[in-house]
């Protein structure tokens, strides 16, 4: 029998699981011809969630769990949980039910077509503010003019992969991950399906706008070095720019002779250049602060606990 994992991040989650257990008993009990696995990461929550997830084993021995020593944030709960599945293949989905269970009997058929890669894309996303999915949008367009992997727009985590890309994801193992592009960069047949994001049904998200910025650039500094890049272009075409009007002012000098106006232009110019290259500093420090994390070689995460050996 072909065995299937369900990979949980679960972050303060405790009004999910319950219902989230019900949700996904329903389901594996429905499909037969499987064996399937919850495997539940608790990533430092400070509520009940652990001890909800340690109930759930008690009743029903295909849950397990992966308890880390602290919150280390879902894109780290995530490898984790990869680390400890040796299933056939395996499923991502989140706590809050966002993802609808019911969408993993398509996702199966797919794999069973040979797909190693089903991901399901948002064709609506309710509960969420037209400012999150403008941002959201115009984002990816972004990442896909300057990086060269395929992005994948309005793909979430929720998704199902063939143990071929279980293995593929264990190796990578940098410590600033920006999962959604490392799914892409892996390759493999993929296969989009479609399906309607609900609202949460309970807590709150633990995204707010400054941790989506981060994750942005994260995103961007990750996966490409345009921005170094641009920083060039922009830098040579000033520089251009600058011994233009270099050569203009020596001759007008040589012909009309020298003044000492000319304040203005020469603070804007000043500025502008200041500004430009105070900028063009900023970009290199995001880049040198990925080097000097990855320099370090520390491990991703600690597990205090869990249910089942690596
Ligand atoms: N999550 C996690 N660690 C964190 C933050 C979130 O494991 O530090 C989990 C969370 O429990 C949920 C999933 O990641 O299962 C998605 O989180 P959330 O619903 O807050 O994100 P959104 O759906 O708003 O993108
Ligand atoms: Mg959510």
């Amino acid at each position: 029998m072909k065995t299937i994992s369900i990979l949980i991040p679960c972050y303060n989650e405790q009004e999910s699981l319950p219902t989230l257990y019900e949700r996904l008993k329903e389901l594996m009990d429905s499909i037969e011809n499987y064996q399937f696995e919850i495997m539940f990461v608790n990533d430092g929550s400070r509520d009940d969630t652990l001890k909800i997830i340690k109930d759930l084993r008690v009743k029903d021995s295909r849950v397990n769990y992966v308890d880390l020593s602290r919150n280390f944030g879902k894109e780290i709960a995530m490898i984790a949980g990869i680390d400890h599945i040796n299933t056939d293949a395996m499923i991502v989905m989140d706590a809050d039910l966002q993802d609808p269970p019911e969408l993993i009997k398509e996702m199966l058929y797919w794999w069973e077509q040979g797909y190693k890669d089903v991901c399901a894309k948002r064709k609506s996303r309710a509960g969420e503010t037209w400012f999150k999915k403008w941002s959201s949008h115009t984002y990816y367009k972004i990442l896909q003019k300057v990086s060269r992997i395929p992005v994948q727009p309005d793909v979430g985590d929720f998704r199902l992969l063939d143990r071929q890309c279980i293995e593929a994801l264990k190796e990578l193992r940098e410590t600033q991950r920006y999962t959604k592009g490392l799914f892409s960069w892996i390759g493999f047949d993929k296969k989009e399906i479609l399906f309607d994001r609900d609202a949460r049904i309970a807590g709150k998200t633990k995204w707010n706008y400054f941790g989506l910025f981060n994750l942005a650039v994260e995103g961007i500094t990750s996966f490409t070095i345009f921005p170094l890049r641009l920083a060039s272009i922009i830098g040579i075409a000033i520089a251009v720019l600058a011994i233009i009007y270099m050569l203009f002012i020596i001759v007008k000098t040589l012909i009309y002779g020298g003044d000492v106006a000319g304040y203005p232009s020469l603070i804007s110019v000043i500025l502008f250049i200041g500004g430009v290259q105070l900028v063009f500093l900023g970009i290199m420090g995001e880049y040198l602060g990925r080097i000097f994390n990855e320099t370090k070689g520390r491990p991703l995460y600690f597990v205090k606990e869990c249910s089942k050996s690596k």
